[in-house]
């Protein structure tokens, strides 16, 4: 068993929580110090950096949200001088006002860090062909992918988004053995793959982020590309992609980098925290950030806290469930609330169903109504389609089975939830 950061992944729990004592009065004081945004909500919070216990006044804290982000666009809540930042990311999501993230060198060298201990948990090592297919820009996911793969000693391939023929021929003619991006592209080069009778047998690590994906989808990906299948954790806010954590390879939860991050689980209604198992929104707190450290944030995920016991991988870094949905994401039709992904799961059960997918919402006047179109072998009957999704809704969905390559197919995140309006 091999770690980057051993120091890091292999503290004991008491070990962990000692130093999440340390560094978060030391996060509290720094933004406290640094920014007038955050000193002023903390001491209307009755926060004081100087009586500050630590994890035992974690809960005194006020939560960050999304909003924040954009009320204060674009350097509002950097807690250094602007002379200091090397880099900024951004996300711009559906309503418009960009989320920015700022980062110092020390940042930049934690984000890596973080990355590097993803890369190095899924079995990659020095040397190894590392293909990056995210878009290198704006958005974390290609320079996020670079500076761990960097830190962890691989040979970048950065062919960014797109381009899947390319894409297909440089990871046979480099032999590409770790592959990043989205799980739905990795469809496409699947597709690809086999138009153009390409075999890629050095690929063998899979590290997928940015949509949740179903253990389904997993095997399919393994069955079809021979890979095994990581589902990585991070966001903009965050400080981007891999910062939270990832699966190991016993794959029972997302390790989160508890060194780095506080995660806890809050009843999204009352923010209350949960006890370990019960679902709830994921909130975080970075630890070592310096530009824009997030103290509570709220990320609108789902998930439950499976375990803080050692894992088999000997990482006592706590495990959270897959995320089972974003709050925005959730579905309510017929009365009935669902998230995409348990539609995924159960459409992939069945033998034949392939997965390409697409949820259409029809709104006619206020009323929602759920179509499901999917992709599938000859055999497969919409009657056998429609008696899964009844057992798991509960109510019947209009939808069609459709032959393979007849649904539009992405370049990219692949747009799963469509919505009409009469
Ligand atoms: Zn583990």
């Amino acid at each position: 068993m091999t770690y980057h950061n051993p120091e890091a992944e292999t503290m004991a729990r008491g070990e962990i929580e000692a130093i999440q004592n340390k560094r978060l009065k030391e996060t509290v004081a720094h933004a406290m110090r640094g920014n007038a945004w955050f000193r002023q909500r903390f001491q209307e919070a009755g926060i004081d950096p100087s009586t500050f216990r630590g994890l035992e006044d974690l809960q005194k804290l006020p939560f960050m949200s999304k909003k924040d982000f954009r009320d204060q666009y674009p350097l509002g809540m950097c807690c250094v001088p602007k002379s200091e930042l090397a880099e900024m990311h951004m996300s711009s999501g559906s309503t418009g006002t960009p989320v920015v993230m700022p980062y110092t060198p020390a940042d930049l060298r934690q984000w890596a860090d973080c990355m590097a201990r993803c890369y190095v948990m899924a079995g990659a090592r020095a040397g190894d062909v590392c293909q990056i297919t995210p878009g290198f820009g704006l958005f974390n996911g290609g320079f996020g992918c670079y500076h761990g793969a960097r830190a962890a000693g691989l040979f970048v391939v950065p062919t960014g988004a797109g381009n899947t023929a390319r894409q297909v021929k440089l990871a046979h003619d480099f032999g590409t053995r770790v592959i990043t991006g989205v799980v739905s592209y990795t469809l496409r080069i699947m597709e690809v793959m086999a138009e153009t009778k390409t075999t890629l047998p050095d690929l063998k690590i899979g590290i997928f982020g940015a949509e949740s994906f179903s253990d389904e989808m997993k095997r399919r990906i393994h069955d079809g590309l021979g890979i095994e299948a990581f589902d990585i954790y991070g966001m903009t806010e965050t400080g981007g992609i891999g910062t939270l954590g990832m699966d190991c390879p016993e794959h029972c939860g997302l390790h989160q980098w508890e060194d780095q991050y506080i995660v806890e689980i809050v009843d999204p209604k009352t923010g209350e925290v949960l006890p370990d198992g019960q679902v709830g929104e994921v909130v975080a707190t970075s630890l070592t950030r310096e530009a824009l450290p997030v103290i509570r944030f709220r990320t609108g995920d789902l998930s439950r806290i499976v375990s803080r016991e050692k894992c088999g991988c000997g990482r006592c870094h706590l495990r959270l469930d897959r995320i089972s949905g974003r709050l925005d994401d959730m579905l309510i039709i017929s009365g009935v609330n669902f998230f995409p992904l348990q539609i995924e799961q159960a459409l992939l059960k069945i033998p034949g169903v392939l997965p390409e997918y697409r949820l259409i919402i029809k709104d006619h006047d206020g009323t929602k109504k759920l179509r499901v179109e999917v992709e599938a072998k000859p055999g497969v009957t919409g009657h056998q389609v429609a008696k899964v999704l009844k057992e798991v809704l509960g109510f019947t969905p209009e939808g069609d089975v459709y032959a393979p390559g007849s649904l539009p197919h992405a370049e990219g995140k692949a747009k799963r939830v469509i919505y009409e309006k009469d």
